[in-house]
């Protein structure tokens, strides 16, 4: 019995801050958790630089509407809800993640909240449980699930390191996976994964070269 976890940005929806980041003419704001594997710390910095250009969360949500899922990415979900219980685990924000949510079919997410002031301007925001990827997943394997894991960045090497099969998916950087000293073994399950999921290819196809790490 098994549950797939997924991650949002980079793998279903692009990247809401760098589309941001384009819509507001602000390109600091284009750093993410792939460049930034300290999620604290990179949100406290984007959480500034709204403050000094006066931009709110109205400001984000009018962006966040616009944006569509990955090509392919509904009927992808669409297809692996039909085989099992998938739960999208996101560092994204319940403000921002609803629009999205809306344009995949309602996927069940789990993900964090932000504080803001009622005038709009976004004050802070409230991580659901620290390391909330890898807790989820060990929450789930702790009640009888064994997990499948899928994500591109940093903050994703927890989950997928811990479920019994993982997919880093179209990882932009290299330095995503070096330094982890169980890198091996998750190729080596990235595979075999990847020959299960057949059905899935299209969708799961950037899987790096062990060489590559
Ligand atoms: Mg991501």
């Amino acid at each position: 019995m098994y549950i797939t976890c997924l991650d949002l940005e980079g793998v279903l929806v692009p990247e809401i801050w760098i589309a941001f980041a384009e819509a507001s003419g602000i390109p600091e704001l284009k750093r993410t958790t792939r460049d930034e594997p300290d999620y604290d710390k990179l949100m406290r910095w984007r959480i500034g630089i709204l403050k000094e250009h006066g931009l709110g969360l109205k400001d984000i949500q009018e962006t966040i509407e616009k944006i569509d899922p990955l090509p392919g990415a509904k009927e992808f979900l669409d297809k692996l809800r039909e085989l099992g219980q998938v739960i999208i685990i996101s560092d994204t924000f319940t403000q921002f993640a609803k629009p999205l949510m809306k344009k995949l079919g309602w996927p069940t997410i789990f993900c964090n909240s932000l504080e803001v002031a009622p005038d709009g301007e976004i004050t802070g925001f409230k991580m659901r449980i620290e390391k909330s990827k890898y807790t989820t997943v060990k929450a789930l394997q702790s009640i009888g699930f064994e997990t499948i894991a899928s994500g591109d960045s940093y903050n994703d090497l927890g989950m997928i390191e811990a479920s019994k099969a993982g997919f880093l998916f179209r990882s932009r950087s290299r330095r995503t996976i070096q330094g982890s000293q169980r890198s091996r073994r998750m190729m080596s399950s990235l595979r075999r994964s990847k020959r299960r999921w057949k059905n899935s290819r299209n969708l799961m196809e950037k899987i790096p070269h062990k060489k590559d790490i």
